[in-house]
């Protein structure tokens, strides 16, 4: 089979299509990208790495971050971090405040905007220096020091981060917060204002489709049980109350972020990032999840 042949044709095929979506506008400095962008980049694990389009454009990955910091609160906490959340689709928006007040402030999963914000949390106290040693994390994933934040997408958020607010300190009132509010916000923004491009991105998640080690050095990053547990959660979580459409449609663990980045993961085999701003109603890419129901459609390279 031909990966790279069949990827250019779905990629001519979709670009054409008309963007039901909208480029996220609460986060004021993300309406301003171009919203024609459309990247596209697989790697595998026996090294095909293969992009089209604007895959080394860099964007804003937002909510896909939230892998990332699970990933080094996981590794940091070990299975004590399920003491503060759940593993549950919440089948609600991913900024959605309704059930942590009968949940008594324990959000269902770590992929919804109150689950990240508990393990910011949770990264803040075990920290030494947080913002410094999550980049660094970050780039050790991949051995990659092009890897920054984005100041400018932080402070956009910051300034009109009300919910993010409302929920961190919701979540305090019920002591499922440790930090200052203040702080935690501002390093749940700084993580979510990662930029990278889809082929950083598909080079860098190949760790989950190779049992939790690097691909490169082998060197383990989480332990096999725990990038199995990882891409139970994107399966069951990834797109908030997309989930599973998304189950059903591509087949894949993945997870998006309102930049208009997805990335998807097909365990020993290959990760794949796909970029398109524009947004469907749930918040996800809406190109992205066309392309990637194309991908696996045709390839029958799902993990059904
Ligand atoms: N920073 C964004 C927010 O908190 C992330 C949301 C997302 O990408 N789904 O609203």
């Amino acid at each position: 089979m031909n990966v790279e042949k069949i990827i250019q044709e779905i990629y001519l095929q979709i670009i054409e299509i008309e963007d039901e979506g909208q480029v996220a506008s609460y986060i004021p400095e993300l309406a301003n990208v171009d919203a024609t962008k459309f990247g596209v980049h697989i790697s595998t694990i026996d090294h095909l790495h293969f992009g089209i389009g604007h895959c080394y454009d860099k964007f804003s990955i937002q909510s896909i971050a939230k892998v990332l910091s699970l990933s080094l609160a996981y590794k940091i906490l070990g299975e004590k971090i399920w003491e503060r959340l759940g593993v549950e689709p919440s089948g609600t928006g991913f900024n959605s405040l309704v059930q942590l007040e009968a949940d008594n402030g324990i959000p269902r999963n770590p992929f919804i905007n109150a689950g990240a914000i508990v393990i910011s949390d949770i990264l803040l106290s075990n920290l030494e220096n947080p913002k410094e040693d999550f980049l660094a994390f970050v780039r050790n994933l991949s051995d990659n020091s092009e890897i920054n934040y984005s100041d400018k997408i932080a402070t956009s958020e910051k300034i009109v981060g009300y919910r993010n607010a409302a929920l961190c300190h919701f979540i305090k009132s019920f002591g499922n917060i440790q930090n200052e509010p203040a702080d935690v916000l501002n390093f749940y923004f700084d993580l979510c204002s990662l930029e990278m491009n889809c082929q950083e991105l598909s080079e860098l998640f190949l760790y989950l489709a190779n049992h939790g080690s690097n691909v490169v050095d082998n060197h383990s990053i989480l332990t096999k049980s725990q990038s199995k547990r990882m891409n139970a959660l994107m399966q069951t979580c990834g797109f908030y109350d997309e989930s599973g459409e998304f189950a059903f449609k591509v087949g894949l663990p993945g997870k998006s972020g309102v930049g208009g980045g997805i990335i998807a993961i097909h365990p020993n085999q290959y990760a794949i990032a796909v970029w398109s701003p524009k947004l469907n109603k749930k918040g996800n890419s809406y190109k992205g999840m066309r392309f990637l129901e194309e991908f696996t459609t045709k390839t029958q390279l799902s993990i059904f």
